[in-house]
Formats: structure tokens, C-alpha cells, sequence
């Protein structure tokens, strides 16, 4: 792959990432998360969580989250701590965070401020860096200067402070050194910014993607180090990815254009030695390209792990967890949005996946999400699981609703004979709320057109026969009602139906002898001699 356009000055090729595959294998696997705290998690974000898992737990390494906090415009007020819930309810939990402590903190950049000047002034002093003064109004100028020549104009460029325009501008390349000093000993406003060098062509060998390069002509001068002394993401991440040793930095494709920025900054600073093997991860395409957070709400499928409610607008997005996922099969899902082992295998436990997950097998090309097959994961991984591990989640969600489940040996039951038929968690509630209390509607319209006499007899003598009944299971009330239904010339398969509705109150449900003897003798009594009243 190559973001090397075609010019005709000639290119140097810098084969950075030799060095640092040799490096980074002798070395323990140190890998991090470093999201920006500006809203939810969304399936990307987990993936990327998930794939820095996998990949430390396989080879033994630490898995670390860095909050970087440094762009305070983008901050959300909750959204770390939204962070960190959603990778406990995942079950990916780091070894060192801000919550988890470590040998390598702070682990938020905001409380790493003081350490990254120092770096940037490195650069501005080893010339690869400068101070520019330039005014916001000197700026906005800039952007509408008319383009070198030879540049393609597009209608909707601006002009970017680069190579062509940086000798224009007021910094410390174009203004005397007296001048910079008296500035900068004045606290005049001012940033430091990269010295992109021109006509060189820069590479890296992406663990996904093989070469990757860049004609670092074509990048602008980015900002390192803010006005207000704060890092911009370039500097800081590059600083912190080896102040904290990292081996491998993983991350969205999203970020492949600013590694030719980062690949400079780790030759000028720490030596090509150090810098961690890099893996640039698929986008995830929604039904419209890219999937964006808005096409949650647009088609109707959760994006973000869990609800998320933006304190800036007071939105509420709906996420997996809430939409009745279960924690294993939004991972397993996540896995496969990417990345397969190879083989027909496609429900896998976190621990196969730990074993089987290779970076190799990820794709290059984006990963379509299928609202679809995702719910098929979680309705695999709901059959999967044990009754154990599903009586909280169940549990809890009768609570919500409001029905009380006062006999767990029941709910247990329940569980196990209905769960082969929940796709998303609150399926369990229209699949066995009957059981815990009675129907609030019972489907009179699909009994009443074959309720006849012959009908109404037959279950009043059922109900005495059950009056009787000692034993009381499903063999034994489905051979009584047989005996029943032969004895009056009736089939039990007409019976079935009215019965079912009866008890569940609509064509629903699992086995009705397995409902009833669930429900109880007096209950299903009960609701017989209430349903044959309104049929009748
Ligand atoms: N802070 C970046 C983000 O919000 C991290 C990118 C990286 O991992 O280098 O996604």
C-alpha cells in the first residue's frame, strides 16, 4: 500500500520498521487502548480494545489504557468512566490504567502535561521542530492564500501551513533568533511545530498491511505542542507510546495518515530502535459505508457497547448491552469483524480466541457489520450458556419489569426450557413473563372459530382429572389429557392449541405439558376454568 503520490522529485526510501520488528521481538508484549474520553465506546473502539486483549494475553504481555485527555475542547464529562464500565462488563480488563494502577503512570496525558515540552524543544533545538507566532486572523490569511504553483487546485482545498507556505509565516525559521527569544521571553503565544521534511519518502511495515508509505511532502506541519502548553495527540502519543515501552501500538485505520508524523518523531527522538510494530485496524462499514455512530438510531442497531447518554445533548444511544447482548457474544461478534482463524469455526470463547487470534488474519479490507448475523451470535451464545450464568441477567430483567420471581429453583426451570428460543435477552420476559404471573391478554380470536360443546366438556373433565391428579409432571398430564380426548372421540392435536392459549395466552412458548407442570397444579387450574369462560 502506498500514500506516495507521483512527483517527480526523487524519493527516499526509509526502511523504518526493520529495526523495530527485531526490536520489538525480544521484548516483553506491551500493547495499549488509548481512546480520547469524547463519548461511547462504539464497536471499532471495543474491537480495538479486543484485538490488544487477545493480542497480550497470547503472548503473555501487559495490556495498558492511556486516556488521552489533551484536546479539552473534545472532553465529555463521563465518558472515561463509561470507558471503563464498558470493558469490565466485556471482561477485558487492563493490567494498568488509571484505575488499575501501574508502574507507568499517570496513564491520563492530561496529568503527563509537564513531561512532553521538553521533547518538543528537543526537536526545535535538533531542527526538526519550530516555534511559530502565527495570529488565528494570520492564520485564517494563510488558508486562503492562493496555492503554489504546480499544486491541482480543488475547489474545497485550503491552503495547509506546510513546506511551501512555512517560510511565509512568522516562526522561528523566519524570524531572526533575537527576535524568537524576545517573543518567547515576552510569553507571546506561540506552538511548536514539526519541520516536515521534503522529498522523503517514509515506510513502515504494517503487521496487516506489509509496506506502507509516505511522501512526507505531501504532510503539513503539525502542531506538536499546543498554545496552552498542552501536547497535541502527535507528540503525545508518540512520547507516552515510549515512556510506557510499548511494543506493539494497534489502533483504527482511521490513523494511518498521521503515522508519517509519528514514524519522524520516533526516528528524531527515541531512535527507530524503540518504536513498537504497528497494526492499523479495518474500518466497519455500516449498511452506507464507514458506520458512524448515527446509524444507530438511522437503522435501528445498537453501535456503542453500552447506552450512552451524551451529557452535551442529552441523547441517550442505545447500546448492546442493553439491547440484550450478552457480554461473550458481542465479543465473539467483534472478533469476527475483521478477522477469522481460517476454518468454519465461528463461535469462539475468549479463551479460544486468545489462542487462535493472530494479527496476521486480520483483514486489510473494511469488515461489513450484519445487525443480522450479530443477533444470531448472541442467540448461539445464549443457547451455549449455562442456566447458572444466565439466572442474574434474567433475573434482573424480571426485576426491571416489574414481575416477581420469588423461587429461583422455578426460574431456573424456566430458563432452561425457554432460552433455546431467545435471540436477545428480553425474549426471556415474552417467552416466560406467563410463568411467573397470568396472561394479561389471551388470544380468544384464535380459539374461538373451532370452540364447540364437545371442547367446553372436555376441558371441564380435564380440570376435574387434574383436580385428582397425585403426580404431578409433564408425561403424566399429557397422558391424562390423551386418555382424556380418546375416551370423548376428540384428537389431541385440536386440543393442543386452545390449551396453549389458555395457559401462555397466545401460540407461543415451549412445550405446554412442560409449561403446565412448571405452573402448577392450582395455577394451571386456574387459568383453564378462566379461559373456558371467556371462550364460551
Ligand atoms: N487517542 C486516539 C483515539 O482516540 C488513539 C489513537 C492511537 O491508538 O494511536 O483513538
Amino acid at each position: 500500500m502506498s500514500f506516495c503520490m507521483s512527483r517527480l522529485a526523487p524519493c527516499i526510501l526509509v526502511p523504518f520498521n526493520l529495526v523495530a520488528i527485531f526490536a520489538a521481538m525480544s521484548k516483553k508484549v506491551r500493547v495499549r487502548f488509548a481512546p480520547s474520553p469524547t463519548g461511547g465506546l462504539h464497536l471499532g473502539g471495543v474491537r480495538t480494545v479486543l484485538y490488544n486483549y487477545l493480542f497480550a494475553r497470547k503472548y503473555g504481555g501487559d495490556f495498558l489504557v492511556r486516556i488521552e485527555d489533551t484536546d479539552l475542547s473534545r472532553y465529555v464529562q463521563g465518558a472515561e468512566e463509561y470507558i471503563f464500565d464498558t470493558l469490565k462488563w466485556c471482561g477485558l480488563e487492563p493490567d494498568e490504567s488509571v484505575q488499575h494502577g501501574g508502574d507507568y503512570g499517570p496513564y491520563r496525558q492530561s496529568e503527563r502535561k509537564d513531561s512532553y515540552r521538553q521533547y518538543a524543544e528537543q526537536l526545535v533545538k535538533n531542527g526538526y521542530a519550530y516555534y511559530a507566532f502565527d495570529t488565528p486572523e494570520e492564520l485564517e490569511k494563510m488558508r486562503h492564500a492562493p496555492l503554489a504553483i504546480g499544486v491541482k487546485t480543488e475547489q474545497t482545498h485550503t491552503q495547509q501551513y506546510d513546506h511551501t507556505i512555512r517560510m511565509k509565516m512568522r516562526n522561528s525559521l523566519t524570524l531572526s533568533a533575537d527576535e524568537t527569544h524576545k517573543l518567547l521571553a515576552d510569553g507571546t503565544r506561540h506552538v511548536i511545530r514539526i519541520k516536515m521534511p521534503e522529498n522523503e519518502t517514509v515506510s513502515f511495515t504494517d503487521m496487516i498491511r506489509g509496506e506502507v508509505s509516505f511522501e512526507t511532502s505531501l504532510v503539513d506541519d503539525k502542531v506538536l505542542l499546543k498554545a496552552d502548553g498542552m501536547p497535541t495527540y502527535h507528540l503525545a502519543v508518540v512520547v507516552d507510546d515510549h515512556l510506557m515501552r510499548i511494543t506493539h501500538a494497534f489502533r483504527g485505520e482511521e490513523w494511518l495518515p498521521s503515522a508519517p508524523v509519528h514514524l519522524l518523531l520516533w526516528k528524531y527522538l527515541f531512535g527507530l530502535e524503540n518504536m513498537p510494530q504497528w497494526a492499523h485496524f479495518p474500518l466497519i462499514l455500516g449498511p452506507a459505508g464507514k458506520l458512524s455512530k448515527r446509524d444507530g438510531a438511522k437503522y435501528g442497531f445498537p453501535v456503542f457497547a453500552m447506552n450512552w447518554n451524551d451529557p452535551k445533548t442529552g441523547e441517550l444511544t442505545e447500546g448492546f448491552k442493553e439491547k440484550g447482548f450478552l457480554p461473550e457474544a458481542f465479543l465473539n461478534l467483534l472478533a469476527l469483524l475483521g478477522w477469522n482463524d481460517g476454518g468454519e469455526q465461528e463461535i469462539f470463547t475468549k479463551e479460544e480466541l486468545i489462542e487462535k487470534f493472530s494479527m496476521e488474519r486480520v483483514h486489510s479490507a473494511g469488515a461489513k457489520f450484519d445487525y443480522e448475523k450479530a443477533k444470531w451470535f448472541n442467540h448461539e451464545w445464549i443457547k451455549k450458556t449455562t442456566v447458572d450464568s444466565l439466572r442474574s441477567p434474567v433475573r434482573n430483567l424480571f426485576e426491571q419489569n416489574k414481575i416477581t420471581v420469588s423461587d429461583d429453583v422455578i426460574l431456573d426451570k424456566v430458563i432452561g426450557l425457554v432460552k433455546d428460543r431467545c435471540t436477545l435477552l428480553p425474549d426471556f420476559i415474552q417467552q416466560s413473563s406467563f410463568f411467573f404471573k397470568a396472561p394479561e391478554s389471551i388470544d380468544v380470536d384464535a380459539v374461538k372459530p373451532k370452540w364447540n360443546e364437545a371442547k367446553q366438556l372436555f376441558f371441564a373433565e380435564l380440570i376435574r382429572n387434574y383436580e385428582l391428579a397425585i403426580e404431578w409432571n409433564a408425561h403424566t398430564l399429557e397422558n391424562n389429557l390423551k386418555e382424556i380426548a380418546a375416551a370423548n372421540n376428540l384428537k389431541p392435536g385440536e386440543l393442543m392449541l386452545p390449551f396453549r392459549i389458555m395457559l401462555v395466552g397466545g401460540k407461543f412458548g415451549p412445550g405446554v405439558f412442560e409449561i403446565a407442570e412448571l405452573l402448577g397444579k392450582e395455577e394451571t387450574i386456574r387459568r383453564i376454568s378462566s379461559a373456558i369462560k371467556m371462550f364460551g
